[in-house]
């Protein structure tokens, strides 16, 4: 009990004290099974992705891999749900993989069956990032799967490249050396310098939702955003915008000068087999209606 209570402690941040409670040791116990659920979940190939496409203004640039659980006893578990966990467990590493050969493989597929699609983007935790030979392992997955480098791009966030310091600088030379394009997931929520843009080869910033959400209501929101679009504009990054839903935060980022747009106004997150139809007829229409 004393050691459920120390975990406590340093779970929120350490240099404190916490009583023990019952309810650390049901949450103890919750976590123990969840974990054990995880494990069984790789084995028994219980995780599936959904694809959600990244809208240009005059066609679809790309979609983004995204994790989910099919649980049997729960239905489908959105990854902030058990991803956590997965990188506590360093599970992430056989899972990240599993969903890295997953997705070359099937845009492997989309490009063969003439798709036109120029970018698959996958999501990098930062336990991945942190491993010594990370370029090497995606060398590996390309290398089996055979997509070409140029069609992948890996999402990391801010503070996945700030934790590293130094070493986040060769590790990214050596993704960009394989041929393989990096975007900034999240951007605008981490503790930065903004001095790294320039120090490493990033292609793409990915404004992050919280932002796109308050458009057009909160003044500020929309200034960062411009501001980002901006930017990334005069460093030559190209920029998206995660989380349009409305025509309203569309007209507004688009008349700023945002390149690429994700959200549900095009396209929710769709399994592999209804992607095809999902850029075949919503999405030009959406792009601009005077198309159809
Ligand atoms: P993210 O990479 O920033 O992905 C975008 C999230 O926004 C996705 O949530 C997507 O479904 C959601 N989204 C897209 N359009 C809209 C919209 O218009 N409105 C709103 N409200 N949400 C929208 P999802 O799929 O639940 O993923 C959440 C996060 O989990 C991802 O955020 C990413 O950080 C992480 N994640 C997902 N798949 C993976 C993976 O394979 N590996 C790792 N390491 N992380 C992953
Ligand atoms: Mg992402
Ligand atoms: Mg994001």
């Amino acid at each position: 009990n004393a050691d459920a209570a120390m975990y406590q402690a340093k779970e929120d941040g350490r240099n404190t004290f916490r009583f023990y409670t019952e309810d650390l040791t049901r949450r103890a116990q919750q976590r123990l099974r969840m974990e054990s659920s995880l494990r069984q979940a790789l084995n028994n190939d219980e995780f599936i992705l959904h694809y959600q496409p990244l809208v240009g203004t005059e066609r679809c640039k790309g979609v983004e891999a995204l994790l989910r659980w099919d649980d049997p006893k729960n239905g489908l578990v959105a990854p902030m749900e058990f991803i956590p966990l997965a990188e506590d467990t360093r599970m992430i590493i056989p899972l990240g993989e599993w969903v890295l050969r997953t997705a070359c493989t099937q845009m492997k597929v989309w490009m063969e069956a003439g798709l036109p699609l120029g970018t698959l983007a996958v999501n990098l935790s930062p336990v991945q990032f942190r491993q010594p030979d990370i370029a090497q392992r995606i060398a590996d997955i390309l290398a089996e799967t055979g997509l070409p480098a140029a069609h992948l791009e890996l999402e990391i966030t801010e503070s996945t490249i700030m934790e590293q310091g130094q070493e986040a600088e060769a590790k990214l030379a050596a993704l960009h050396s394989l041929g393989i394009r990096l975007a900034i997931d999240d951007f605008g929520t981490g503790y930065s310098s903004l001095a790294y843009l320039k120090r490493f080869p990033i292609h793409t910033l990915k404004i992050d939702q919280s932002f796109v959400r308050d458009i057009p209501g909160n003044p500020a929101a929309m200034e960062i955003a411009a501001t980002i679009i901006a930017m990334a504009k005069n460093l030559s990054l190209e920029v998206l915008a995660e989380g349009v839903e409305t025509a309203a935060q569309f007209d507004f980022l688009k008349s700023r000068g945002c390149d690429t747009f994700q959200g549900y106004l095009f396209s929710r997150p769709e399994p592999a087999d209804v992607i095809p139809d999902a850029l075949a007829q919503g999405l030009k229409q959406r792009i601009d209606p005077t198309l159809n």
